[in-house]
């Protein structure tokens, strides 16, 4: 490489660093002559008249050329019945349209699509509609969220899609706000804050509109935060309702009943001080015959329920699927999966409706594979437990009763006297990443994960109103010392789909991944399920068997869920393809490079179709030589500590991120120069790099400098040693990073 293209290539590597987050560069606007202003009218006035009368028995009854709602239909199932797209024709399959987003962070939505109009979400929350035939761009809002507010995202910036209701789109934005949008035009029509103020939570999750409210819920447990669900009156935006999770100070009175029953099994701790947690960040569902609104709850705040809540308890309603009257917002029904959660085991992931037969009875059902590694199947009218296995290795229960419905613990996952490795981690056997029932095959496949993690108390805990408060002590998450031990914890990192039979309890196939992280799924009539991969491609399995039946390389990582739709009577299939989120911004060494090759972009398929991708140009560049500094091994060490407190959630534990946020192992000699800048006083906030100024000193930052150098160091000598020859598919990704050029050259 010569020296001009290497600088240049750094040069755009730098851009991103420190960042924990980037700008969106949207390079392609609405803005059209004047001769194409009547046009865009016309279209907008089509496409308020196609969405119109949007309504809840469109929704629940589901229309096979279109995606209404994020999980389809009501009851969540995500399943298309367009079958052209089959087990036959799809060798056919080509790439009808795509669209660059601009965008290098996680993309996480589920497309709506509405008589070929597809509304979409990227990062930083903004909406986009576009011609879903052809890719054309119809119109985009930008909510303008503030940079700085991504210090308050745990999982990246990102925005899991939209709502549309009688005419209108609805958005949540990560700060908090939920905004109505013209849909032919993409105008604001009202625009509110669902959040406490002066509380860092988020909006990540779509919103769910349910009888003319629209339901929202909020990030922020991580923080420390009470979680809720509001509704709103979908045409003034005015609240309905809201319904807490878990209880405030009870000093202060009790909202309702709920609450004050929940606030029995808290014992002893102030967990009103740090908020509780409880959050519902993404899954819901709806029975429109037994008025059942159906919310999934996060984990607890802090996570460390030995420092929440000291004298034990269930801790209601954390770790829950909730049943509410979505007249009143009022509680019918709740079945708690993690009793006293302290592994960050949240039950906010994809809840599925489905009639199934079970010994002989037709049951009305609601299934969930939440974080804790358990499938659940629950009688949906009641809450009555049904039956419950593990669907992913589990090592901190041994079972679920089958009488009680209570997972019974192992002695050896309490962390709080010593640190326990155990299965499934923080980031679950399952995370938000949508599922999908087949009805032909009865089958429920998920995206699984296994990724074990090491919790061990933090003695030291202290709420701060700005920082993660887990009562976990995160400097556990440094790498090891040992080369043996750095391999062992990355060939550790899987991940897999797995068709669950959910009447009988059990696998009735896998394909496992390459990777860890991979994206969410979509059934449909052709006897297919389609899955991005974290490893850059796009794929199909037959979904009676499993066979791989087409795949297709896109060049980045695919987290989201894919859809399926028709315009003029031809079948279409979109996902959105950006790599990111928790695990894919901080991840070290995801064993593959090819899922940070290019920006984001919307891809859509069709049989016949002959788009192409432009090829990435990759160069991979080595660890540099970092710059020379004086530092004592106790300034290596606090610099260690500090690190993996404040700063591994996003440039990754061991500084090892090679995800969307480059890895600070690369930092240039400009930017180790203006070190206490960016971290103490706030350089790159527009780059959603926050200050750490409240909590560290520009000791601390120097410290931290210490350690990024010293781990360049161990980088350097770990990737020359014979352990890169023994391990190449395994320590590439940790040794190189791709500085990619979609244009060519220079
Ligand atoms: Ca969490």
């Amino acid at each position: 490489m010569t020296a001009t293209l290497r600088s240049t290539v750094l040069a755009t590597i730098f851009i991103f660093i420190a960042a924990c987050s980037d700008q969106t560069t949207q390079q392609q606007t609405t803005t059209g002559t004047a001769d194409t202003k009547e046009t865009v009218s016309d279209r907008a006035q089509a496409i308020q008249k196609s969405t119109a009368d949007i309504d809840g028995a469109r929704i629940a009854k589901g229309e096979p050329a279109n995606w209404l709602s994020t999980g389809r239909t009501y009851d969540e199932q995500r399943h298309s019945p367009l079958a052209d797209i089959n087990t036959q024709s799809i060798s056919d399959l080509g790439l009808a349209w795509y669209w660059d987003t601009g965008t290098k962070r996680g993309l996480q939505a589920t497309p709506i699509v509405v008589d070929g109009v597809m509304f979409t979400t990227g990062t930083w929350s903004v909406v986009w509609a576009h011609d879903a035939k052809t890719g054309e761009l119809l119109w985009e809002f930008d909510p303008q969220v503030p940079k700085a507010w991504a210090r308050y995202a745990c999982c990246d910036v990102v925005n899991r899609g939209v709502a549309a209701w009688k005419g209108k789109i609805y958005v949540g934005t990560l700060d908090g706000r939920l905004i109505a949008l013209d849909a032919g035009t993409g105008e604001k029509v009202w625009d509110v804050s669902t959040i406490l103020p002066n509380r860092p939570y988020t909006i990540t999750g779509a919103p769910r509109i349910v009888k003319d409210k629209v339901i929202i819920g909020n990030g922020g447990a991580e923080y420390g935060v009470r979680g809720y669900i509001t509704a709103y009156d979908a045409a003034s935006g005015d609240e309905q309702w809201r319904f807490f999770t878990v209880p405030g100070n009870p000093d202060d009175g009790f909202e309702n009943k709920a609450m004050e029953e929940a606030a029995a099994t808290w014992r002893g701790g102030k967990w009103w001080e740090v908020g509780g947690g409880g959050t519902v960040w993404d899954s819901m569902a709806f029975d429109a015959d037994l008025n059942l609104l159906y919310i999934g709850t996060g984990n607890g705040a802090p996570w460390n329920r030995y420092i929440r809540s000291p004298g034990g308890g269930d801790n209601l309603y954390l770790s829950s699927v909730i049943a509410i009257n979505p007249d009143t917002g009022s509680k019918v029904w709740h079945y708690q999966t993690t009793p006293g959660d302290t592994w960050d085991y949240t039950a906010t992931q994809h809840m599925i409706l489905a009639d199934l037969e079970i010994k002989g009875e037709q049951r009305k059902v609601i299934m969930q594979a939440p974080k804790n590694g358990f499938f659940y199947v629950l009688d949906r009218t009641n809450g009555e437990f049904i039956s419950a296995e593990a669907y992913a290795p589990v090592t901190w229960a041994t079972h679920v009763d089958q009488e009680t419905g209570r997972p019974v613990e192992d002695p050896e996952a309490h962390y709080a006297n010593e640190k326990k490795r155990i299965r499934p981690g923080p980031l679950g056997g399952h995370n938000w990443h949508p599922m999908t029932f087949h009805p032909e095959t009865g089958l429920v496949y998920v995206p699984a994960l296994d990724l074990r993690f090491d919790y061990a108390q933090d003695n030291a805990f202290k709420h701060s109103a700005e920082d993660w408060n887990l009562g976990v002590d995160l400097r556990e998450t440094a790498p090891p010392p040992s080369a043996e031990e750095n391999i062992d914890n990355l060939q550790s990192i899987k991940g897999y789909l797995t068709a669950w039979d959910p009447v009988t309890q059990q696998e009735v196939w896998r394909v496992q991944h390459a990777t860890a992280w991979n994206g969410g799924l979509l059934s449909t009539g052709g006897n297919l399920i389609f899955q991005g991969r974290a490893d850059g491609q796009f794929s199909a399995y037959q979904a009676d068997t499993g066979e791989l039946v087409w795949e297709s390389p896109v060049h980045i990582g695919i987290i989201a869920a894919p859809v399926s739709y028709s315009v003029d009577g031809e079948q279409y299939i979109t996902v959105v393809a950006g790599w990111g989120g928790a695990y894919g911004l901080a991840s070290g060494a995801p064993r593959h490079r090819n899922n940070v090759l290019s920006e984001g972009r919307i891809l859509t398929y069709k049989l016949g179709g002959k788009a192409e991708l432009p090829k990435p140009e990759v160069t991979y560049l080595a660890v540099p030589t970092p710059p020379a500094m004086d530092y004592t091994p106790e300034q290596q060490k606090h610099g260690q500590d500090v690190f993996h407190n404040y700063c591994a959630v996003c440039h990754g534990p061991g500084v090892g991120t090679s995800g969307p946020i480059a890895s600070l192992l690369y930092s240039s000699e400009d930017t180790h120069a203006i070190w206490d800048a960016i971290v103490v006083g706030g350089a790159y906030i527009e780059k959603g790099m926050p200050s750490f100024g409240h909590a560290l000193s520009t000791t601390d930052a120097q410290d931290v400098r210490a350690y990024v150098i010293e781990r360049a160091k161990t980088v350097i000598a770990f990737c020359e040693s014979s352990f890169r020859e023994e391990y190449p598919e395994l320590l590439d990704t940790a040794c190189e990073v791709p500085a990619v050029s979609t244009t060519g050259g220079e």
